[in-house]
C-alpha cells in the first residue's frame, strides 16, 4: 500500500511505513556467500568497502501464481523506476511466455516437435487447479498491466488451453459447452475476461528493443530465458 501510494505523487514521506514493519533481520554478506531473499520483501544494503553484487531471480511455477496476487504493487513499482515502461513490457513478454507453457506446452522449434516439460497436468490440488482457480481473482490486475496486443495473446493463450482441455467444461467454472471450437472462446471472453476498459496499458511489443515484426512471436522470443528458469 504505501508503495502505491508513493506511486502516485513519489510523495518520500509515503514510503515511511518502517514502525509497521515486523520480522526484520540484520546481518553482514561476506565475499562468495549467496542470499536468497523471497520476493516482495524490501531490501536495505550498505558496502563497507568497493564491492560487486550480482543479483539473479528465479520463477517457480508456485511464486508465478502467488506473483498473479501481487501485480498491484508490481503496477506501482514500473511508474517509479528508471525504464519501467521497459521493464513492464519484458515482465509481459514473461507472463504471456511462462502461462502458455504451463497451459499449453509448446513447439521444440529444434525437434519441431511439441514439448510439454514445463506443462501442468491436472492433478487433486495440483498447481494448474491453483492457477484456474485463481485466475478469476486475478484477471482484472493482469489485464491492467498489458496492453492490447498482449491481451489478445493471453485471450489465445487460454483459449487454446480450454478447446484442447479433456471434457466439454469450462476447467475454470465448469459449464458445459456444447461446441467448444466455436463457443469456448466467446464463453472465456465473457465469463473470464474483464468487462471495463483500461487505459494505460503496455503491450510487450511497443518498447522492446528492434522492431522484428508483428505478432508475438517476436518479443516471446526474448524471453527464452524463463524456460530455464521455469522448475518445479
Ligand atoms: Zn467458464
Amino acid at each position: 500500500m504505501a508503495y502505491e501510494s508513493f506511486s502516485e505523487d513519489f510523495d518520500k514521506a509515503k514510503l515511511d511505513v518502517t514502525h509497521e514493519l515486523e520480522g526484520g533481520i540484520i546481518f553482514v554478506q561476506n565475499e562468495g556467500e549467496c542470499l536468497c531473499i523471497p520476493p516482495f520483501c524490501p531490501m536495505m544494503s550498505f558496502a563497507t568497502k568497493t564491492s560487486v553484487l550480482g543479483t539473479y531471480s528465479t520463477i517457480t511455477y508456485d511464486n508465478y501464481i502467488s506473483m498473479l496476487r501481487k501485480l498491484p504493487l508490481l503496477k506501482a513499482w514500473f511508474t517509479t523506476e528508471l525504464a519501467g515502461e521497459r521493464k513492464q513490457s519484458e515482465f509481459n513478454c514473461a507472463m504471456l511466455k511462462a502461462l502458455d507453457l504451463m497451459l499449453n506446452g509448446e513447439i521444440d522449434p529444434e525437434a519441431g516437435e511439441f514439448d510439454d516439460t514445463y506443462k501442468l497436468s491436472f492433478t487433486e490440488n495440483g498447481l494448474l487447479r491453483t492457477l484456474l482457480c485463481t485466475w478469476d481473482e486475478v484477471k482484472d490486475d493482469v489485464v491492467a498491466l498489458i496492453g492490447p496486443m498482449d491481451a489478445k495473446v493471453m485471450k489465445d493463450i487460454w483459449s487454446a488451453f480450454l478447446i484442447e482441455s479433456k471434457g466439454r467444461e469450462c476447467k475454470i467454472c465448469g459449464k458445459t459447452i456444447r461446441n467448444k471450437q466455436k463457443l469456448m472462446r466467446k464463453h472465456f471472453v465473457d465469463n473470464h475476461w474483464p468487462k471495463q476498459k483500461v487505459t494505460e496499458r503496455i503491450d510487450s511489443m511497443e518498447v522492446l528493443e528492434g522492431d522484428e515484426g508483428e505478432g508475438h512471436e517476436a518479443p516471446l522470443e526474448s524471453v527464452e530465458v524463463m524456460e530455464d528458469i521455469l522448475c518445479e
